[in-house]
Formats: C-alpha cells, structure tokens, sequence
C-alpha cells in the first residue's frame, strides 16, 4: 500500500491542504481543501483529486472562531471514514507549512521535540504568522502523537544568499542576533524552480526573476534554480507593496506614527499588516478584481503605483543578475490577474521582455511575442504539493 501525505499551509484566516499518495515517482492528489474566512463567515470546501466538490459547508462564525478551531473540523474530517475512502487509507505522515526558519533551517526538517522548540522560540521573528502555523502541528501531536510531521519553512529557499544580500546597513550585534534579510514566499519559490524545469528546461538553469502576487506579495531573484535575492526581508512586510501591507517604506515613517500619532508598536503593527498596501491607497479594497472594476480615481492610482513598485523592483533584481532570461508571475493576481501582468511586462520592456497580449488572456504558460530573448511566464504556484514532496523526501517515503 502507497503512503499518504497530509500538507497543511495554516494561515492568518484560511487553512489549505491537500492529501497526496506517493506513488513510485509522482504525488497523486487525492484531496484538496479549503477552509476560508475563519472567525469571519467560515466556509469549508473539500474536493476530491479529478476536483469533485465532496463538501462545501458554510459554518458559523462561533464554529470556526479561530485557526485552532478550523484546525479541529479539518482533523476530524481527515480521520473520518469518507475521508480514508477518497485517501486510499490513512493519513502516515503530515508535513506543515512553517513561516520562519531562522538563520539556521537551511531545509525541511522533521519535527521532534528540539526542532518544535526551536520553531517556538522563533515566534518573535513572525509573532502574527508563527503561531498559526504552529497550531496544526501541536494539535496533531495532541492526537495523534506517533505521526511523523515534518515542518518546511518559507525562508528555507532564501538562506543561501550571500551575506551581501543577507545584511542591512545596520550594527553587526543586530545581525548576529537575527536581524537578517531572511526572504518569505520559499516554499512557492522552490516549486517554481522545480516546475520550470518541466515547462521552461532551457531558462531553469538561468537569471530568473519570479513576481508571487497573491494577498501577499514578493519577487524572487533566481539564477540556476537557487534564489540570490529577495524583496521580502527581516518580516513580510517589505518589498513591494501588497493587498493591506505597504512594502517597503521609510523607516522614519514609524518615527513619526510613533511621535505624532502616539501610535505604539501594536497599533503600528495592525497599521502595517492590515491597514496599508493596495487597501490602504485606494481606501476601497485590498482585491485587484475590485480595484479594476472601480471608476475611482484613488483606485486606479492604487493599481498604478503597484505596478510601479513592482515594475521598479523587477530593475533592483535585474541589476542583481545582471539581467533576465526570464520573468515568471504566480499565486492569486499573477495567475489570474492578466491586466497587471501585462501592465508590468510592457513596463519590463527595456528589460527585452516583449508581450503577446492574446497568449496572456489566454492564460498561456509562455506568454512571449518573439521566439527568441528572454521569456514571459505564467505559472500556477502549488505549496501544498511542495510541502508533500519536501515531507516525502524528509521521511524516505
Ligand atoms: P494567498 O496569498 O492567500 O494564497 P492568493 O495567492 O490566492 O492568496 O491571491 C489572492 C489574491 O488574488 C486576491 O487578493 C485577489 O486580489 C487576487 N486575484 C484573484 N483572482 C484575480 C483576478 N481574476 N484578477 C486579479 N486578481 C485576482
């Protein structure tokens, strides 16, 4: 009998997974889930691997208030008999999403006592994040203590940039202690560098640059499938601006919420996380499908000051590999999101990137004019899926 594979990717108000089972070379999905809106209005859909809809409950509000308690009904459906049914059997290892890795988890590790500890003490680095991604991972050690987990971290795939890139101009002691230029997204990033050697083999060696834009945003600098350099940094919060978080900003700005505002660091941290980004300058939404659907001009400045900060970004890591074989978007607006991608493409013309606009409504993988220079990419991101392969590999399955 197979094994199977349990990937959770637990987050601020969602939890994804997907079940695999391993077969001789692939991962066979088996089931894809969903639970949005947590502590909001709840909804959980679960389908199957050919993506039948085998439920789609919407729950109160008071039966999923939090990410512990939509980690209990994700639990308790996974050890159902439906659920072992569509699985092919039980589930024999869980492998986690993990936000912060630290200086020193350079790749997935499997979770004992020490490892669990070591992620605890990291909450600091990720105080919003950290915890929920730990939830899942205690309460299956509560239930099931027995089963092999394994944690992969969003900051595995970014840990072998140079101390160049890795430092800020700030004190040595700082850096020492973890004030480092970690980088997030890793986990979308590894499967990209992964994928491409299946859609694109003559570029996946090269300089590539991958746009993550999904409720949360970053760019990735990659040459032979490894990442050199990130937008995101010490926290997810820098970079290029987001759905609600601002990207990069002066840090004087802080200074003067502090002093003028009399804003103290958790007002400034809801600020920061919640109130900024594509929200925050159009004070319409966080969601592009809204903004592009609006008339207001705030909205439209909204957009065109992300695709600037993106487009302006791209350049930064240009620069970084001195130049690109190729530029590839992924998550949520990347994939979906044919305006913007188009919008920052034409803005990376000097880059010698050349759009076909037909191929990119039509959502195609290559997205290129001219046969030849460097390409335009889209491709869909699967954590999930990576998550299993890393837990797959982690535990010799
Ligand atoms: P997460 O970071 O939570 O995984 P996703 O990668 O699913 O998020 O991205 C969510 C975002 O994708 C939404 O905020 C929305 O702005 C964007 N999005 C989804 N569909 C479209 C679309 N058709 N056009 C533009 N943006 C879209």
């Amino acid at each position: 009998m197979s094994n199977s594979i349990l990937a959770i990717n637990a987050g601020s108000s969602s939890i994804k997974f997907q079940a695999f089972a391993t077969g001789p070379e692939a991962l066979l999905r088996r089931v894809s889930g969903l639970l949005e809106g947590i502590g909001n209005a709840p909804r959980l859909v679960i389908r199957d691997g050919a993506g039948k809809i085998l439920r789609d409950d919407k729950l109160t509000q008071a039966a999923a208030p939090s990410v512990e308690a939509g980690e209990a009904i994700i639990g308790d459906w996974l050890l159902s008999a439906e659920a072992k049914d569509v699985i092919g059997g039980p589930v024999s290892a869980i492998g986690h999403r993990v936000v912060h890795g630290g200086p020193d988890f350079s790749t997935a590790a499997r979770i004992d006592d020490s490892v669990l500890a070591r992620i605890e003490a990291l909450t600091p680095l990720a105080p919003l994040h950290q915890p929920k991604n730990l939830a899942p991972i205690l309460a299956w050690r509560q239930r099931q203590p027995a089963m092999p987990q394994v944690a992969c971290f969003d900051t595995a795939f970014h840990r072998g940039h140079s101390e160049l890139a890795d430092r800020f101009a700030i004190p040595d002691a700082l850096y020492r202690e973890g004030v480092r230029r970690y980088g997030f997204h890793g986990i979308s990033y590894a499967f990209i560098a992964e994928k491409l050697n299946e859609v694109a083999p003559a570029i996946a060696k090269g300089r590539v640059i991958v746009a993550h834009l999904g409720n949360g945003c970053s760019l990735c600098a990659m040459k032979d499938g490894r990442s050199v350099d990130s937008t995101m940094s010490f926290t997810a919060l820098d970079g290029i601006p987001m759905g609600t978080r601002p990207g990069a900003i002066d840090p004087g700005i802080v200074l003067y919420l502090m002093r003028e505002k009399g804003m103290d660091a958790a007002a400034i941290e809801t600020f920061l996380y919640h109130q900024c980004g594509l929200k925050g300058l159009s004070g319409i939404s966080n969601d592009v499908r809204v903004l592009e659907a609006s008339d207001a001009a705030q909205a439209r400045l909204a957009l065109d000051h992300f695709v600037y900060r993106i487009a302006k970004e791209i350049g930064a890591l240009a620069a970084v590999l001195g130049g690109i074989d190729a530029l590839v978007f992924t998550a949520g607006i990347g994939e979906n999101g044919a305006d913007i991608r188009a919008r920052i493409a034409r803005a990376c013309a000097w880059l010698g990137v050349n759009l076909d606009p037909v191929a990119n409504a039509a959502r195609e993988t290559d997205f290129s004019a001219t046969a030849g220079g460097p390409r335009l990419l889209m491709v869909p991101t699967d954590e999930e899926w990576m998550i299993a392969r890393y837990t797959r590999q982690v535990l010799s399955l």
